[in-house]
């Protein structure tokens, strides 16, 4: 999701050029390890004769879905319709006019995606501060998981809600549309690491730290460029991304500011990913991942998923009808090739932010275009059919199974993380004050009660 404030954003300082030769290793190892798991002849129809973009990419989809993790329908629900979807008001299966229906899916060939259960910043002043001032985030965000489930139960032979990676492949092995939630921003929890345990147990499987506000955990983006100072992960947000890692829900940087992008790095014990962004330096937006940053995230197994955004993929005056940068299919490959370049196959991937922007880039207008960006990428690169395979989803399912390891693994022995935002104000009826008390010692903050 883009706001106007992003339009404005100013610049960050430019970084080197990534290093070379990062591809022709890749793909000797490559070629090794293909060489030890199969027969010469079959390494030599895969790596020197694929066949046609459209064989390859059959051959692929038999055992990997098209993935994307962010699209912005659900948003649309709320926006146009109150989210009064029952009976005709919303057709789904129908021929709608924004970025994505069931047809134009079936067309893209998609097998997995990521709702966005997207809530805007609540404050009309993006730069606020003040945390602690009631808001709707959390009431909103539980009428978006509930529209997008119900949104999607009005296709119960096409869409299954998935909480696994394992309901997530099986799901595309029959057919269906493996669907999973997404939230975009800590403010949606408000300020309490309880609703992210909450939203967990509703279906919710990643959440970006920040939208284009601040909140207690960590510092967004668009603030930098308002000019706040960037304060990076908070002591809160350190306790957040480990409450996160020991649920499995996946951390993402969209969105945040580049010292939150390194402090999140320095203390996730999961790999990271980035749900809807793009490279930093093809087009210099603070949305888009810098270079070093694309590098740890090689390093510690994250992936970034290409936003396909006009303003994050191109800088041009030539303008098209919504005054955005005139952009084409070829554009978003660039980014892809970029990110596959300084991160390496195995860390890029999808994530258009369809229905969360006005229009695509020429060629890449909707859903149903996945197919044809897959292609041009066989076609400007020297890509294996694994790295495809990686591309389209693999990537973003791996790093998926990895944080439910990592959860596993901490659920043994770290405790439930309880620990609340320290400038948090309490408000409770003074009568309160007057209730038996848990224990002998227990006291009552008098300056938490303010009425009753
Ligand atoms: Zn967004």
């Amino acid at each position: 999701m883009f706001t106007s404030s992003e339009r404005t954003m100013d610049l960050f300082h430019k970084f080197d050029t990534p290093c070379k030769g990062v591809f022709q290793k890749e793909l000797k190892a490559l070629d090794h390890e293909i060489h030890q798991k199969k027969g010469l002849a079959d390494v030599e129809k895969e790596i020197i004769m694929p066949g046609s973009a459209e064989e390859r990419l059959d051959r692929i989809l038999e055992d990997t879905p098209i993935l994307d993790t962010h699209n912005d329908l659900p948003y649309l629900l709320r926006v146009q319709l109150h989210n009064e979807i029952e009976g005709n008001r919303f057709c789904f299966n129908g021929d709608l006019e924004s970025h994505t229906d069931v047809p134009r899916l079936k067309k893209g060939r998609v097998g997995a995606q990521f709702w966005s259960v997207f809530i805007e910043c609540k404050n009309p002043d993006p730069l606020y501060q003040d945390f602690n001032q009631p808001n709707s985030a959390v009431r909103d965000t539980l009428e978006q998981i509930d529209v997008t489930k119900r949104a999607l139960a009005k296709v119960p032979e096409v869409f299954d809600l998935c909480n696994t990676v394992d309901e997530a492949k099986d799901a595309y092995k029959r057919g269906r549309i493996a669907s999973m939630l997404g939230a975009e921003g800590l403010h949606q929890v408000d300020v309490s690491i309880a609703v992210i345990r909450q939203f967990y147990d509703l279906g919710v499987r990643y959440i970006t730290l920040t939208h284009n506000c601040d909140n207690p955990f960590a510092t967004a983006a668009s603030s930098v460029a308002g000019g706040l100072p960037d304060n990076g992960l908070t002591d809160y947000g350190k306790a957040g991304v480990k409450e996160m890692n020991r649920l499995g829900m996946m951390v993402d940087l969209s969105h945040v500011s580049y010292k939150t992008m390194h402090d999140t790095l320095d203390v996730s014990k999961a790999p990271v990913i980035f749900s809807h962004s793009s490279a930093y330096s093809i087009t210099q937006h603070r949305r888009n991942v810098p270079d070093d940053v694309l590098e740890r995230i090689r390093e510690l197994d994250g992936v970034v998923q290409v936003n396909f955004y006009p303003l994050f993929i191109k800088q041009t005056d030539e303008k098209n009808k919504h005054g955005l940068p005139k952009t084409t299919i070829d554009d978003a490959v660039d980014h892809i090739l970029h990110i596959a370049k300084v991160a390496g196959w195995k860390h890029v991937g999808l994530g258009s932010d369809f229905d969360g922007i006005p229009e695509g880039p020429e060629g890449l207008e909707d859903v149903s275009k996945y197919p044809d960006l897959i292609k041009r990428v066989m076609e400007r690169s020297n890509a294996t059919d694994d790295d495809i395979r990686g591309f389209i989803g693999g990537n973003l399912l791996r790093v998926w199974k990895k944080t439910e390891e990592v959860a596993a693994e901490m659920q043994k022995h770290e405790p439930i993380v309880d620990e609340n935002w320290p400038d948090r104000t309490w408000d409770f009826w003074k009568s309160a004050a007057s209730l038996p008390k848990l224990t002998k010692n227990a006291k009552v903050d008098e300056s938490a009660c303010i009425n009753g």
